[in-house]
């Protein structure tokens, strides 16, 4: 499954959505120096600015305090230039992180992170849902993968890719089993996968013996080694699946483009283009 062609694809699509809505902005929070957000804030502004959605950088020291942080959030969210709000993550330890999403207003929530979308995704009627899970459902829809009925075995439970992942797959009627490091024989769960979704930060843990013949999978993994970037899934898992995800290439650029797709349905309910459900 190509996910850089696909992602292309995306963008072209969010350019129309982008224009139509008479321009998007976009904040986006760093704090602290970490290498991989800093790689992760330059690809999403280098693809925002491709379709034309206005993204502001903002910096903060690895000092910051959490007050200050949320200080920053309360003035973007009634900023009326700024659309969408992404705070990277991970974010210092000394930050509360659930706090930090809590303070985002919720329309503007382009993580989908803020326990009122995270609630919407539980009651299956989602808003603003994780960009990773986003990419990854749009990429099983384009390859005409079918769910319903069908066994998906996610790998990994995190708030950002295993959860709401799994959600999805459920809500596409998919019987969905999940795993993480208490799973006590990981192989005897994947191999009755027809969908498998790996995401956990760990080289090759997905070898070709734990794949089902035919099987689509989904490596969700980035491990930076001394042989480059890789997943969590083997290379020879290829001559088992019927579909797999390359990494790089896969779901890394997916996820990009849907940060773009929520930050677009982020400005469509502040413009009202779009009704956002209000408790
Ligand atoms: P987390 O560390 O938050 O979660 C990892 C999950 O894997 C946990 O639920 C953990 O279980 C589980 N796990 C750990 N070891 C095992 C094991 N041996 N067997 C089964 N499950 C295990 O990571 P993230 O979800 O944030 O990220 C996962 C991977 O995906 C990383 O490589 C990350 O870089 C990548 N990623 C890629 C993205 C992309 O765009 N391609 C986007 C986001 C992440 P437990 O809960 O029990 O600890």
């Amino acid at each position: 499954m190509d996910g850089a062609a696909l992602a292309a694809r995306v963008r072209a699509e969010l350019k129309t959505g982008v224009a139509a809505l008479g321009g998007v902005g976009l904040a986006t929070v760093l704090v602290g120096e970490d290498a991989a957000s800093q790689i992760y804030i330059r690809l999403k502004h280098k693809a925002a600015d491709e379709v034309g959605i206005a993204a502001a950088d903002r910096r903060l020291s690895e000092g910051t305090s959490e007050e200050d942080l949320v200080a920053l959030i309360g003035d973007l969210n009634t900023d009326d230039s700024v659309d969408g709000i992404l705070v990277q993550t991970p974010l210092p330890p000394h930050i509360d992180e659930a706090r930090v999403m809590r303070a985002i207003e919720p329309t503007k929530d382009v993580d989908g992170l803020h326990p009122f979308n995270a609630g919407q995704l539980f009651f299956g009627r989602p808003t603003l849902v994780p960009a990773t899970p986003l990419g990854i459902m749009r990429m099983l829809d384009e390859y005409r993968i079918p769910l319903a009925g069908r066994r998906a075995v996610v790998v990994g439970r995190s708030l950002i890719v295993g959860r709401p992942v799994a959600l999805l797959l459920l809500h596409a009627n998919a019987t969905v089993t999940i795993c993480h490091s208490r799973t006590e024989d990981l192989a005897r769960e994947t191999l009755a996968a027809d969908i498998l979704v790996a995401g956990v930060g760990q080289p090759a843990l997905i070898t070709a013996d734990m794949v089902k013949l035919g099987a689509a999978v989904v490596d969700v993994g980035i491990n930076r080694t001394e042989a480059g970037i890789v997943g969590d899934v083997d290379p020879s898992v290829a001559d088992v699946a019927a579909f797999l995800t390359p990494v790089p290439g896969g779901v890394g650029p997916m996820t990009i483009a849907s940060v773009l797709a929520n930050a677009v349905r982020a400005a469509s309910y502040q413009k009202g283009a779009l009704a956002f459900p209000r408790a």
